[in-house]
């Protein structure tokens, strides 16, 4: 099957000046040189530590940001040397949803505004009575009954307001979506809803998804392929059978240890980091995660690992593997 989403070599920094108030200067690579691909209807989950960029490379991806180098290839079509005009069509067709399901919804509209807000401002709906009908049919789609269309976000519990961004993703029939933890937010029971719902709605549309995480048992249940990032770049990329039963980074390793399990029949002794992750301002030399890594030797603090193919569409950016 063919690409939706080509991601060559992105780079996204951050140029930080000595002002006031600012103790550092300098440059933070939240993206340092990714590359992805994600296939129509395919989920892609993105996981790693809070900070390790995975949230500026869901935006970039989508334009929200302008990138620091690399190309974004939507369908062929480098979209990111487009100008605003010729970027809307592909607007339409990538979409993007929160974890702040509260601040991502204007609290002055009703959610039957918001949800048409976006046919309007696009231009796919002249008429009030095919607007109405078209909010009734995306209600319908998230599991929401027609009187939702009178309320405010805060008379919806956070359940519901993520069904309503969900459904507000979903106006502008995308193939792409864009999910930055949209789940991480939610009680244990309501996040399995979503993820059901998100699975539903992927067959029933066609829906591709880059979902972004930090919680790899999430993760799990939603992904075909799952690449793990570690300050910028991706230490590992394999499909979901191949990253859980046989994880090759020890950063991943340590990931998944930490998972809890309610009956484990063979008694696992988590992996503890060493260490906070260190700051994206200064990034350690040689392999990024050297500082933290309990397998790391002198040449893991001297020289930066690339990615190398193990195993059919599994790659691992670690020293270890030539050893
Ligand atoms: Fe650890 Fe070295 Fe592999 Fe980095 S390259 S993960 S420091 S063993």
């Amino acid at each position: 099957m063919s690409n939706l989403l080509e991601v060559r070599d992105l780079k996204k920094y951050y140029y930080l000046g000595k002002g006031a108030g600012k103790e550092q200067s300098g440059v933070v690579r939240a993206v340092d040189g990714i590359n992805l691909t994600v296939k129509k209807c395919e989920t892609l989950g993105l996981v790693g530590e809070s900070g390790c960029g995975k949230s500026s490379a869901g935006r970039v991806i989508l334009c929200l940001l302008p990138a620091t180098a690399g190309e974004i290839l939507y369908e062929g079509q480098n979209i990111e040397q487009l100008s605003h005009h010729q970027l809307l069509p592909y607007r339409r067709k990538m979409q993007i949803i929160f974890q702040d399901q509260a601040g991502s919804l204007n609290p002055q509209l009703t959610i039957g505004n918001a949800l048409g807000e976006p046919l309007l401002v696009h231009r796919l709906i002249r008429e009030k009575k095919e607007l109405k009908a078209k909010v009734e049919h995306l209600l319908e789609l998230v599991g929401l009954c027609p009187d939702h269309m009178c309320r405010y976000p805060h008379e919806l519990s956070g359940g519901q307001r993520q069904r309503i961004a969900l459904a507000r993703a979903l106006a502008l029939n995308p193939q792409l979506i864009v999910c930055d933890e949209p789940v991480s937010a939610l009680d244990l029971s309501i996040q399995a809803q979503i993820i059901n719902l998100l699975k539903e709605l992927q067959q029933k549309c066609g829906l591709a998804y880059i979902f972004i995480a930090h919680d790899l048992r999430v993760v799990k249940h939603i992904s075909d392929r799952i690449a793990v990032m570690y300050l910028g770049k991706i230490v590992e990329l394999a499909d979901k059978e191949s990253l859980y039963s046989r994880a090759k980074h020890p950063y991943t390793q340590t990931l998944l240890s930490s998972i809890p399990r309610l009956a484990p029949s063979v008694p696992r002794q988590p992996i503890i980091f060493s260490g906070d992750l260190p700051s994206p301002l200064c990034s350690p030399a040689g392999c990024h995660f050297h500082t933290r890594c309990p397998h790391a030797f002198v040449r893991c603090t001297i020289e930066e690992p690339l990615l190398q193919t193990v195993d059919f569409g599994h790659t691992v950016a670690c020293h270890l593997l030539d050893r």
